[in-house]
């Protein structure tokens, strides 16, 4: 229950983002940090189609105000420049916590990860507000536990390239756990496996970024080491629909959210090829320190206690990206034929 009451009834699981017939349900007052970004922007397009008030706090690090613009206008919407390591007021019902250097090449010189939730975790202890962490798949390291459960600790070195990164969203869901037991904060820990989607960064240096845009430039895909490391690749909108069931539950968590299909990189390649450019090349690049050899979530918890499973595969969920890459790739008018 929420301090100010405004959510009371008519949305358990299984019902997120839908009001039942004849119940009126009060706008929230929602903060979403990291909202400029490609998972941030999605979820403030459902945020806002349910009739919430959304305040988007974002540096611009990584993020766009291209994401968000659709809601310029909008008496509900507000997006605030704003570096989450410094402290900020605000009076919010909900705090879904994004803010986040996310990719390999942004991730490592910035304390945003342990300073910018401490902020954010006083800010939901102050106002009463319910706190939704979004962790990461990186908690686990390179598991020697696979596929990987919630109750697996992980295996990761504390001084690598990444560390920043795993070990950061570590201490936030230390630093969560915390402010949940000590002052009472209401918390949703969510470990999100790799997504993909409209609006991701182009230049990322992510896998599939990397991959539909060298493809769409007739540039060879770029596979690291051998090629034989798995992930399991989510798409955005299944990723959005467990962040809110999630908010709206019981359940701290954490919670693993992501598409159990497991590829390895020269699959995603394939899949890549068949459908974008089928003569696209392949050339093979020595691999990043510390990568992972394999990741798969394991999602029987999130599907007993959220009702939540993805629903969009790989085949099903690259080509919607590929229409929004083709067009931030070429520009607008400049279509070209696949
Ligand atoms: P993204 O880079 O598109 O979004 C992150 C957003 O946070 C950007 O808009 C960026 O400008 C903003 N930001 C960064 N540092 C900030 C700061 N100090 N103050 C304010 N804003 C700041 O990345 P994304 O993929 O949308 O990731 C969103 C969240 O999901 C992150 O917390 C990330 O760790 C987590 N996550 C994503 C994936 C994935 O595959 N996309 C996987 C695991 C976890
Ligand atoms: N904080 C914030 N907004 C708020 C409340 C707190 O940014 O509305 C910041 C605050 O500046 C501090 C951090 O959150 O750096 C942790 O706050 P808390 O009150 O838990 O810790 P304290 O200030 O007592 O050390
Ligand atoms: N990778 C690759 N080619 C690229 C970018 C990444 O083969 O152009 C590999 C990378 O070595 C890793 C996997 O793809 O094994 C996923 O990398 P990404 O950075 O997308 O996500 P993460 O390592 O965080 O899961």
């Amino acid at each position: 229950t929420y301090q100010n009451g405004h959510l009371t009834t008519g949305f358990g699981t299984g019902s997120v983002g839908k009001i039942p017939l004849g119940l009126k349900r009060k706008g929230l007052r929602i903060v979403v940090t990291g909202g400029a970004g490609f998972v941030g922007s999605h979820l403030v397009d459902r945020l806002m189609s349910r009739g919430d008030s959304v305040i988007v706090v974002d540096n611009f690090f990584t993020g766009r105000k291209e994401n968000v613009m659709h809601h310029f206008g909008n008496p509900r919407f507000e997006l605030i420049r704003h570096d989450v390591v410094e402290p900020i007021l605000l009076e919010v019902d909900q705090i879904f916590h994004l803010a986040c250097p996310a990719s390999p090449v942004h991730y490592k010189h910035n304390p945003t990860n342990v300073v910018g939730t401490l902020n954010m975790l006083g800010l939901a202890k102050r106002v009463g507000a319910r706190f939704l962490l979004t962790s990461t798949s990186e908690v686990y390291g390179d598991p020697l536990q696979h596929p990987q459960v919630e109750t697996y600790w992980g295996n990761v070195n504390p001084i690598g390239v990444r560390s920043c990164y795993d070990e950061g969203k570590r201490t936030a869901e230390t630093l969560t756990m915390d402010y949940h037991r000590g002052a009472g904060v209401e918390a949703r820990i969510a470990r999100i496996f790799n997504t993909y989607g409209p609006r991701m960064c182009i230049d990322d240096g992510r896998v599939v970024s990397n991959f539909v845009a060298q493809a769409l430039r007739k540039e060879p895909l770029t596979v690291y080491g051998d090629g034989k490391q798995t992930r399991s690749f989510q798409y955005v909108s299944d990723l959005v629909e467990g962040l809110m069931r999630l908010m709206e539950g019981e359940h701290v968590g954490p919670f693993n959210l992501g598409n159990p299909g497991e590829f390895t990189m020269l699959e995603l390649a394939q899949v890549v090829q068949e459908t974008i450019d089928p003569n696209a090349k392949i050339e093979f690049r020595p691999n990043t320190e510390d990568d992972p050899h394999k990741r798969k979530p394991d999602i029987t918890k999130a599907k007993e206690l959220l009702g939540w499973e993805p629903k969009v595969p790989l085949r099903k969920g690259l080509p919607m990206m590929v229409s929004d890459f083709r067009r931030r790739v070429f520009g607008d008018h400049k279509e070209v034929a696949s």
